[in-house]
């Protein structure tokens, strides 16, 4: 590596480190939970246009809605916001896929609303998770596009509208879009002392409706078939799946049924997560949860519908993810800097685009802490920092500095 066009690029984006900050306190003013459609739709236009002048294709995809289950048992259909994608190609050139969300988990009438400045960091909804991001994203593209590697590297960015519902929407964009490209990066928040995520588990949500015949409590009790106590029967035996296996959790989160209790309920709601750490795991949770359902389903008496499954697919360390890790490790020891990965449980797009077969880094975002909760925050900082080391590994991906992963991340087909 020669170390000047590394040095050129870092000081470039250093010196637009007020502008960048200004962004991402712009898109986090904007409340984008995941079903605040005009939110998400405003965040993704103001990131598209953010975008401007890098050379790209901006097309904006309306998604078909989201169809769940909701709280009462019922199936609801959910507007979202607009999946956007930019895309800048270069016939012949290897290119790169960059995927964000623009949703966060606060609805519109959360409470914690307000973004401001407080020493070294940034506080507010969303800032780390991931409106600072995105800015990482359009900072490092930028001094891609602004350098000498221009022109030499394709790319594609994703802001899609549903992550954090477990992108049940925008999952099939994504796949579609991890076959096109030879590497992954994807800029969810690292964890607080800046170290990437490296394998993750898997996770899947459920949700089970029990349903069975309302009666009076005391004149029919015996022609009543309780819901309430055949989803006690189900939970009992999913949460007895705990210990069963290393690396698989179940986890009962939330029950709702029954109501006077002087009548025999006639309906119970349960929402479920699992995480598993491979293939197999997730194979064996699927035979047990049928066999759960078995136990309880029983017409016209009972009935079970179990709606859900595996949305995030398990993401174990490949060699494709350790070629990229190491890219960026030597990107970020050109400036003296250090860098580190660690496996976590969480899960994210990342999962879905190595299940996918695309290597990818999932956490090039901005250093952050307290996500999903009202003590948010970014490390200012990191915010040049992080896009200094994204544009330097696109840059060594461009000029040849840096070696794409090899293949894909190949994985058994008939796994979830
Ligand atoms: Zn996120």
């Amino acid at each position: 590596m020669s170390d000047a066009i590394y040095t050129v690029l870092r000081d470039g984006i250093a010196r637009r480190r007020d502008e960048a900050l200004a962004m991402v306190e712009t898109l986090a003013a904007i409340n984008s939970g995941s079903t605040n459609t005009a939110g998400v739709q405003a965040v993704a236009e103001a990131a598209a246009a953010a975008f401007d002048g890098l050379g790209a294709e901006v097309v904006t995809e309306t998604l078909p809605p989201w169809e769940r289950v909701d709280d009462e048992g019922e199936h609801r259909s959910e507007t979202l916001g607009p999946l956007v994608r930019l895309v800048r190609e270069v016939p012949g050139a290897p290119s790169v896929l960059l995927t964000g969300h623009t949703d966060t988990v606060f609805p519109a009438d959360s409470p914690f609303q307000s973004v401001w400045r407080e020493g070294s960091r940034l506080r507010g909804p969303g800032v780390a998770d991931m409106k600072g991001g995105l800015v990482v994203m359009r900072e490092a593209l930028r001094a891609l596009e602004s350098g000498p590697a221009a022109g030499r590297i394709g790319w594609e960015v994703i802001l899609n509208p549903d992550e954090e519902i477990g992108s049940p929407v925008s999952a099939p964009v994504l796949a579609a879009a991890a076959a096109r490209h030879r590497a992954g990066l994807v800029f969810e928040p690292s964890l607080p002392d800046g170290t990437l995520a490296g394998a993750r588990r898997g996770s899947g949500n459920w949700t089970a409706v029990f349903a069975g015949r309302s009666a009076h409590a005391g004149r029919e009790h015996h022609l009543g078939r309780n819901a309430v106590a055949a989803a006690a029967r189900f939970i009992t035996a999913i949460d007895a799946l705990n210990g069963q296996r290393p690396g698989v959790t179940v986890n009962p989160a939330f029950v709702r049924g029954g109501g006077a209790s002087n009548v025999v309920p006639d309906r119970t709601v349960v929402r479920f997560n699992v995480r598993v750490t491979d293939d197999d795991d997730a194979a064996w949770v699927e035979r047990q949860l049928e066999q759960a359902v078995a136990s309880v389903h029983a017409p016209p008496d009972y009935t079970v519908a179990l709606h859900g499954g595996f949305s995030r697919p398990p993401k174990p360390m490949s060699a494709g993810q350790q070629t990229l890790l190491d890219a960026l490790r030597a990107c970020a020891e050109v400036t003296g800097g250090t860098l580190d990965w660690a496996p976590t449980g969480g899960c994210c797009d990342g999962n879905n685009l190595a299940a996918a077969g695309l290597p990818n880094v999932d956490t090039l975002g901005v250093v952050g802490g307290g996500i999903h909760s009202d003590s948010e925050y970014m490390e200012i900082d990191s915010l040049v920092e992080r896009a200094g080391l994204v544009g330097s590994l696109l840059v060594a991906l461009a000029t040849g500095d840096a070696a794409f992963p090899e293949g894909g991340d190949a994985r058994d087909p008939a796994g979830p």
